[in-house]
Order: structure tokens, then C-alpha cells, then sequence
């Protein structure tokens, strides 16, 4: 179980991404990524194994640029330490989710979502997490109506942050057996899983309960 940080706002936040990944590696991890809704209008990513100074090798190197996105600290309990299994994961380049904790179901999930036809690119159990809510997306255009009929289908335990570049004005986050907290910071807000990894750009925290689903956009949260 490692690292989240998610945020909307105004501004650029590839640093203060990269500063909250950075105030959470005291929690060990082996791989690390980065997912923003670019000025481009497209969701990229970029994903490094190893510590989070690769990372920002790597994205000095090749720098991206967005006012929404997630970033990861992976600690790998479902398929190798390696690039490829390193999160944010998308789907449909539509989607991007990083998760902690271990979704047990996913053997069954995965299985009937490639009968519908998703392709998967990872070995991880956290994959079947944004194919899943993308399939939910067909009978509901709502990202919070589509992720709370999603996760009522996981078992196990999961702290997770989704962003879609279909509504790119806010970040989602659901919590079940793995901390979340939201930074509330003026006309801009953050997620993460440790206040630490905020303290950077607010002092007002707000925690996430038990099976709670937020909404988090830059003027407000649900
Ligand atoms: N179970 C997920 C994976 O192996 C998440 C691990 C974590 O909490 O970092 O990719």
C-alpha cells in the first residue's frame, strides 16, 4: 500500500504532483506515475520503475503540462515491479485510475470484461478497476453515478483517484480500507493519501469516511 496525490486547479500541477509523491516516499513503494488531462485536451502518462527521481527524469526529459491529474507510488502486490504495471491505468485513452490496496475479485472481473471486449495492458488487479467504470460509463454519462456502481462490485480494499478526459473539470476519489484525504486550497483542490503530501499547498484537510465517493472540482467538493 503506497501512494496517492490527485489535484484540480488553475495552475500547472506536474510539481506539486511530483512534491506530494515525493513527502509519501517514507511509505516505500518500487515504482512510481504521473496521469494529467494535458493542455492538449488528452490524458498522458508517464511511468518510471524504481524511485520517484526517475520519474522526474523522466518527465524533465519529457515534460507534461495539465490542471487535472493523479499520480502513484506503487507498491506491486499483483504482477511485477515494472513499467508496464505501473500506475496511472486507462481505459479507452478516456479514463486513468491509480489505486492502493488489492481488489480481490479481480480474476472474475477481468474475466468478464474481456468477453466485452477490453483489452488489457497490465497484470495488476487495478486495471479491472477502470475497464470496469468505463463499461459503467455506457449506462450513465455521470463519472460519480458511473464509479458508485463500479466500486459496489469490488471486493476487497481500495483508496483509488479517477480522472476522465471526457469531464475534465474534476477528479474523483473513492475509499474503502485505504486512507484518502481531500486539501482544500482556494479555487483549486487536492487529494491524497497522507495530509503530509499536501501541506505543501494547504493546511485544510478534509478526510475521507468509509465507502465514501468525493467529487472534487477546483471551486467545490461533493
Ligand atoms: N494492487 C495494486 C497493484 O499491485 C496496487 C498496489 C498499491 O497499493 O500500491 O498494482
Amino acid at each position: 500500500m503506497c501512494g496517492i496525490v490527485g489535484a484540480v486547479a488553475e495552475r500547472n500541477i506536474t510539481a506539486i504532483l511530483l512534491e506530494g509523491l515525493k513527502r509519501l516516499e517514507y511509505r516505500g513503494y518500487d515504482s512510481a506515475g504521473v496521469a494529467l488531462f494535458s493542455n492538449a485536451g488528452v490524458l498522458e502518462r508517464r511511468r518510471r520503475s524504481g524511485k520517484v527521481s526517475e520519474l522526474e527524469q523522466a518527465l524533465a526529459g519529457e515534460p507534461l503540462l495539465g490542471r487535472l491529474g493523479i499520480a502513484h507510488t506503487r507498491w506491486a502486490t499483483h504482477g511485477a515491479p515494472c513499467e508496464r504495471n505501473a500506475h496511472p491505468h486507462f481505459s479507452a485513452d478516456e479514463l486513468a485510475v491509480v489505486h492502493n490496496g488489492i481488489i480481490e475479485n479481480h480474476e472474475i472481473l477481468r474475466e468478464r470484461l474481456k468477453g466485452l471486449g477490453y483489452v488489457f495492458s497490465s497484470d495488476t488487479d487495478t486495471e479491472v478497476i477502470v475497464h470496469l467504470l468505463h463499461h459503467k460509463l455506457k449506462d450513465t454519462p455521470d463519472l460519480a453515478v458511473a464509479l458508485k456502481a463500479a466500486v459496489k462490485e469490488l471486493h476487497g480494499a481500495y483508496g483509488l483517484a479517477v480522472i476522465s478526459a471526457k469531464q475534465p473539470d474534476r477528479l474523483l476519489a473513492a475509499r474503502s480500507g485505504s486512507p484518502l484525504v481531500i486539501g482544500l486550497g482556494l479555487g483549486e483542490n487536492f487529494l491524497a493519501s497522507d495530509q503530509l503530501a499536501l501541506r505543501q499547498v494547504t493546511d485544510r484537510f478534509m478526510y475521507l469516511e468509509e465507502g465514501d465517493i468525493a467529487e472534487i472540482r477546483r471551486e467545490s467538493v461533493q
